[in-house]
C-alpha cells in the first residue's frame, strides 16, 4: 500500500475562540473551588467523577456526536479546543476522556441501537469511565497475537485470559476488549478477533493493580475467569475487528493529549525565566515553542482531516511520534535551561517538583498508544517504503 502524506492548511475558525474562552472561564471557576491546582503534576490523571459531570453538563463530552444519543452535533476543531484547554490546564480529565476519545465513536460505528441509545448519553453526562483492553503478555505492538480468548456458549460468549497495562480499569464502568474468537488463518493472520463491550462489574474480571515510578496507580492487569459477556454486546463483524482498527487509531494518536503531558514544565520555565531571560533561555525557549507550534498546526490539520470525514492514519502517526518524542524530551531541555538560573527564584522550588516527575513519567510517553517504532513502521509503509 501506498499513499500521500497531505497535511490539510486548517485553521482554528473563530467560534473557537468564542469556546476556548468559555472553557477558561470553567476552569478558572474550577480552580478556585479548588477543585484541582493546575501546576501540580500528576493532577491530570486523576479521576473525579464529579468534575466529569459538570463537564458532561457543559456539553463538552461526546461533543461530535449525534444529538439523538445525548450528543452536540459540534466539529471536532471545537472538540480540539476543549481538549487542549483542558490538558493545558492539568484538569483531572481522566474518567471520561478515554470514552469521548474513541470508545463512543467505536460504539456509534459498531454497537446495536439500544446500546447506543442506553450508553451514549451516559458517557456524554460524563457517568462513564472506559478502557481499551487490547495489550496483553505477550501481545502489545503486535496486537494480532492476542490469545485472550471468547468462545461462544448459549445467550453469549465466555471470556478466558488477561489484559495488562489497562489504563483506568480499577474505576472502569466498561472495556473495549480485543477477543480472540477464533484461530488465524492462512492467508490472513489478521483474522480471528472480535470486539466486545465489557461491563467490568460482571463477576469473573478481577483487576490487579500495576503501579507507575511515579507511585501513581495508573494501570492494571485485568484477569478474566469465565466471564460472560451476552451477545449483543459483539462489536461489529465477529472474526475481523483487523478491519475495525484503523480509524480509532486516528482518534487515539493525533490530539493535543499526545504533545502536552509535560506542558507544565514549559509554562513553569516561562515564569522562571521572567521578563528578561538571558539569550541563551530566550533560544532555549524560542526553539521549544516554535516545534510546539508546528506540532499543534498538524496535530489541528489531523482533527480537520477527522472532521472532513477522512481517515488520516499516516497523518496521525506523524503527529504522535513528534509529539511523544518531544514531551518526552522536554523535561530534559528545561532542566538543561534552567540549570542557571538562581536558587532564590521565587519558582525554582515548583520547577524542580514538577522536573522530578515529569522525568519519571517521560518513559511511559513514547510506549502508550503505539511505540515509535511500530508508528514509524505504519509512516514507512503508508507511504510505500517498506
Ligand atoms: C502508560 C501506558 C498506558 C497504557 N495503557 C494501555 C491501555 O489502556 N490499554 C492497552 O491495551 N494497552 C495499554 N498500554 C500498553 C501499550 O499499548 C503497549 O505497552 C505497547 O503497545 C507496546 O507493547 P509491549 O509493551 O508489549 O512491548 P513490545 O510490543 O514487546 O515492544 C518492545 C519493544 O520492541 C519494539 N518492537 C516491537 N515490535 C516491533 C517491530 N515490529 N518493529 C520494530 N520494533 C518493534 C517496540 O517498539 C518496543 O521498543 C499502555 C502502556 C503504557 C506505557
Amino acid at each position: 500500500m501506498s499513499a500521500d502524506l497531505s497535511f490539510d492548511q486548517i485553521r482554528l475558525p473563530p467560534e473557537c475562540d468564542r469556546l476556548r474562552g468559555e472553557v477558561r472561564a470553567f476552569i478558572a471557576d474550577e480552580v478556585a473551588k479548588g477543585t484541582f491546582v493546575p501546576d501540580r503534576p500528576g493532577h491530570g490523571d486523576s479521576h473525579d467523577r464529579a468534575f466529569s459531570r459538570r463537564v458532561g453538563a457543559k456539553g463538552w463530552i461526546g461533543m461530535t456526536w449525534p444529538k439523538k444519543y445525548g450528543g452536540h452535533e459540534r466539529n471536532f476543531l471545537e472538540r480540539y479546543v476543549v481538549t487542549e484547554e483542558f490538558r493545558v490546564a492539568n484538569a483531572p480529565v481522566r474518567l471520561h476522556f478515554v470514552a469521548d476519545r474513541q470508545s463512543g465513536p467505536i460504539l456509534l460505528k459498531y454497537a446495536p441501537e439500544h446500546i447506543k441509545q442506553d450508553i451514549l448519553p451516559r458517557i456524554c453526562r460524563g457517568e462513564l469511565c472506559f478502557v481499551i483492553g487490547m495489550s496483553e503478555p505477550g501481545s502489545g505492538s503486535d496486537l494480532f497475537a492476542a490469545k485472550t480468548r471468547a468462545t461462544k456458549v448459549d445467550g453469549g460468549w465466555r471470556i478466558n485470559g488477561s489484559k495488562i497495562w489497562t489504563s483506568n480499569a480499577h474505576v472502569a464502568d466498561y472495556m473495549i476488549g480485543l477477543f480472540r474468537t477464533s484461530a488465524p488463518t492462512k492467508e490472513n493472520r489478521r483474522h480471528g478477533l472480535t470486539q466486545f463491550l465489557v461491563d467490568m462489574k460482571s463477576p469473573g474480571i478481577k483487576v490487579n493493580p500495576i503501579y507507575q515510578m511515579t507511585g501513581q496507580h495508573d494501570f492494571n492487569e485485568v484477569v478474566f475467569d469465565d466471564a460472560i459477556v451476552p451477545d449483543d454486546h459483539v462489536l461489529g463483524e465477529i472474526d475481523g475487528a483487523w478491519k475495525q482498527a484503523t480509524s480509532e487509531l486516528a482518534y487515539e494518536r493525533s490530539g493535543p493529549e499526545r504533545f502536552l503531558e509535560t506542558f507544565y514544565v514549559l509554562t513553569e520555565l516561562v515564569r522562571a525565566l521572567g521578563q528578561k531571560p538571558d539569550a541563551r533561555g530566550a533560544e532555549g525557549l524560542g526553539r521549544l515553542v516554535a516545534q510546539l507550534h508546528a506540532m499543534r498546526r498538524m496535530s489541528v490539520s489531523v482533527a480537520g482531516m477527522l472532521q472532513a470525514g477522512k481517515e488520516p492514519v499516516i497523518e496521525s502517526s506523524i503527529v504522535k511520534d513528534l509529539g511523544t518524542v518531544w514531551e518526552q524530551k522536554l523535561p530534559e531541555r528545561v532542566r538543561e535551561l534552567s540549570a542557571f538560573l538562581e536558587e532564590e527564584t521565587s519558582n525554582r522550588v515548583t520547577l524542580d517538583e514538577q522536573l522530578a516527575f515529569a522525568l519519571k513519567v517521560a518513559p511511559k510517553l513514547t510506549i502508550q498508544g503505539g511505540t515509535t517504532e511500530i508508528l514509524r513502521g505504519i509512516i514507512a509503509r503508508g507511504l510505500g517504503l517498506r
